[in-house]
C-alpha cells in the first residue's frame, strides 16, 4: 500500500519553496502572496495518536486547502472521529492520550508548548453528531461564546453578531419571532442548525462536523447539506460521515480511513470515479463497511 498523502507536487513544501524562492528574486512582498494563496489551512505531518497504549491513528498526513469540505468516509471504529479531534485539541482532555508528529494551522504547530487551546477552539469549531443546545433561550445559545469571550462591546452588536450567525446558520427566518424561547423547544434539524450559529458567533475559520446530520429525518438532513455547502465558500470544513452520498454531494475532498490509516485522499469525485486504492473501492462500492 503507499504512503498516503494529499500533497500534489505543485504543493509539496519543495516545489512551494522553489517557487517562493524564484519569487522572492522578484520581491519579498509577491513570495508571501504566492506562499499565502497556496498554503494549506491546515497540514498534518506523521500524526500517530494513542489512547494509553493503544494506537488509533497511524502515520497520518494530510494537506486541508482553506475553503473547502474534507469528508472523512471509513468503517465505524477506523479513527475518523478521533483524528477530528485532534485538529483541536479536542482529545486533549481524554486521560493517558498522546500526540506524535505535528498538526500545522497557518504554518503554527496546534501542539506547541505555549498553544492558547481556548483560542484554537474558538478558531477551530466543533460541531457533533447530537446536537447539544443549552438549557437556555436560542438568542442566550447563540451569545454563550461571545459573552464568555466577551467579544462584543455593547448590546447591539451582541444582538447584530447573534442575528448574523443565525442568518449565516440558515435559521434566522425561522426563529426571529421566538429568540426568548427555549432552544429545547425546536426541532432536531433546527436545534442543530442552532449548534452551527453557536459555533458560528465566534467567527472560526474551521469548521469540524461530527457525522452533524445522521441523527436527523431526510429534510432536515437536506438543510444540514445546503448549509455545509454554503458554508464552504467561507469557511475550512472538515465533516466525518458514514454516508457516502452524503460524502460525495457536500465535499471537494475525501479522505479514507482504515484500522486507524488514511488509506487515500484526493478531491472527491477520484476517490468516488475512480480510486486508487482497491480498498477504497471495495469500501465505497459497499463490499464492506
Ligand atoms: P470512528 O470515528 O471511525 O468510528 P473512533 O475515532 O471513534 O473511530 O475510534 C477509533 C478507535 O479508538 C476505536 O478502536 C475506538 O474504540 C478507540 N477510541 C475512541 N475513543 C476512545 C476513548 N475515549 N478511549 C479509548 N479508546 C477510544
Amino acid at each position: 500500500m503507499s504512503s498516503p498523502t494529499q500533497t500534489s507536487e505543485s504543493q509539496s513544501p519543495v516545489a512551494m519553496e522553489r517557487r517562493v524562492t524564484r519569487v522572492e528574486e522578484r520581491g519579498a512582498a509577491s513570495a508571501t502572496e504566492v506562499l499565502n494563496s497556496t498554503a494549506a489551512k491546515i497540514d498534518v505531518r506523521e500524526l500517530n495518536f494513542y489512547y494509553g497504549r493503544a494506537q488509533a491513528l497511524y502515520d497520518i498526513s494530510l494537506s486541508i486547502a482553506p475553503r473547502g469540505v474534507v469528508a472523512l468516509i471509513g468503517p465505524s471504529g477506523c479513527g475518523k472521529s478521533t483524528f477530528l479531534r485532534t485538529l483541536n485539541r479536542m482529545n486533549d482532555t481524554i486521560p493517558g492520550t498522546r500526540v506524535e508528529g505535528s498538526v500545522m494551522m497557518d504554518g503554527r504547530d496546534i501542539y506547541a508548548p505555549g498553544t492558547d487551546v481556548v483560542e484554537l477552539q474558538r478558531k477551530v469549531g466543533m460541531v457533533f453528531q447530537k446536537s447539544n443546545p443549552f438549557p437556555k433561550s436560542i438568542f442566550d445559545n447563540v451569545a454563550y461564546g461571545l459573552r464568555i469571550n466577551r467579544m462584543t462591546r455593547n448590546k447591539t452588536e451582541l444582538q447584530d453578531r447573534v442575528e448574523q450567525a443565525l442568518e449565516d446558520a440558515a435559521l434566522w427566518p425561522e426563529v426571529k419571532d421566538r429568540l426568548k424561547t427555549s432552544a429545547l423547544g425546536l426541532s432536531g434539524g433546527q436545534q442543530q442548525r442552532l449548534c452551527i450559529a453557536r459555533a458560528l458567533a465566534v467567527r472560526p475559520e474551521v469548521l469540524l462536523m461530527d457525522e452533524p446530520a445522521s441523527a436527523l429525518d431526510p429534510m432536515a438532513t437536506q438543510k444540514i447539506e445546503e448549509l455545509i455547502v454554503a458554508l464552504k465558500e467561507q469557511y475550512t470544513l472538515v465533516i466525518v460521515t458514514h454516508n457516502m452520498q452524503q460524502a460525495a454531494r457536500v465535499s471537494t475532498q475525501t479522505a479514507f480511513f482504515w484500522l486507524g490509516k488514511l488509506i487515500e485522499v484526493n478531491t472527491t469525485e477520484k476517490i468516488f470515479t475512480a480510486p486508487a486504492e482497491k480498498l477504497t473501492e471495495d469500501y465505497i462500492t459497499g463490499r464492506f463497511g
